[in-house]
């Protein structure tokens, strides 16, 4: 395994997430929304940054880019489709582009739903996912720029990577995530058992994330809505849950 993902909790329920590629020291960021705890994390992994990722446009993943960079400076990387209302890029990415620091390599997935140009990013060599606002554990991101068909397309994309993948993503909605679920399918047991280990992680204070896609395939209702249809209805529904 090269590539870790270890939760940066910032503002009221985002993480940032710090990446480590093990074979070279190589730092990551994802996210930067808030400067202090993310330029703490990045002091206590060694104080080098590497890469600062970006997810989508909204302020509570990108706010902070520009302090992070001007502390640590380092490439920026966000989704093409967006460069006109993301900080400064120095890559912009689309669908099948590869990203890189020290020895890691991530292939970027366009996954419109929550924003036109949400991307995420998949390092095979460690099996690590940064899903963003687009797939949440137990849930998904609320349609705010795109369909139905278009969030839909965007999960089976993030639904065939391997099940070993860790899901990173972008905010600790777990346990509400859970009450919805258990609504929709509440005699899934893989769904229960889950409910169960999220209440205790979180009463213990601990992050839910990131988790496994395995586990998410048969309990997410938005990963097991069958089709489109199915996934509107549970999306909206969800929505005035
Ligand atoms: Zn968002």
């Amino acid at each position: 395994m090269t590539v870790t993902a270890q939760p940066v909790p910032i503002l009221s329920d985002n993480y940032a997430w710090l990446l480590r590629d093990d074979t070279s020291g190589a730092i990551a960021i994802v996210d930067p929304a808030e400067g202090p705890p993310i330029i703490a994390a990045i002091e206590a992994a060694g104080g080098r940054l590497d890469l600062i990722l970006l997810t989508h446009h909204h302020a509570d993943h990108i706010a902070a880019t520009d302090e992070v960079r001007a502390r640590f400076p380092a490439p920026v990387v966000g989704a093409a489709a967006d460069a006109h209302r993301l900080p400064k890029l120095d890559q912009a990415a689309k669908e099948g582009d590869e990203v890189h620091f020290g020895n890691a390599t991530a292939r970027v997935i366009d996954t419109p739903g929550h924003t036109r140009g949400q991307i995420n990013y998949f390092f095979p060599d460690g099996e690590v996912l940064l899903a963003g606002d687009t797939l949440f554990s137990l849930g998904c991101g609320r349609l705010i720029e795109g369909t139905p068909a278009e969030m839909f397309s965007s999960l089976r994309k993030l639904a065939a990577l391997p099940g070993g993948t860790k899901v990173c993503a972008g905010h600790e909605y777990t346990e509400a995530n859970a009450k919805f679920a258990l609504s929709v399918d509440p005699d899934n047991a893989a769904l229960r058992a889950m409910a169960e280990q999220v209440h205790r992680l979180r009463a213990a204070g601990q992050p839910t994330l990131p988790s496994l896609l395995a586990d998410e395939l048969k309990a997410n209702p938005f990963l097991t809505a069958p089709d489109v249809a199915t996934f509107a209805d549970r999306r909206a529904r969800k929505d005035r849950f």
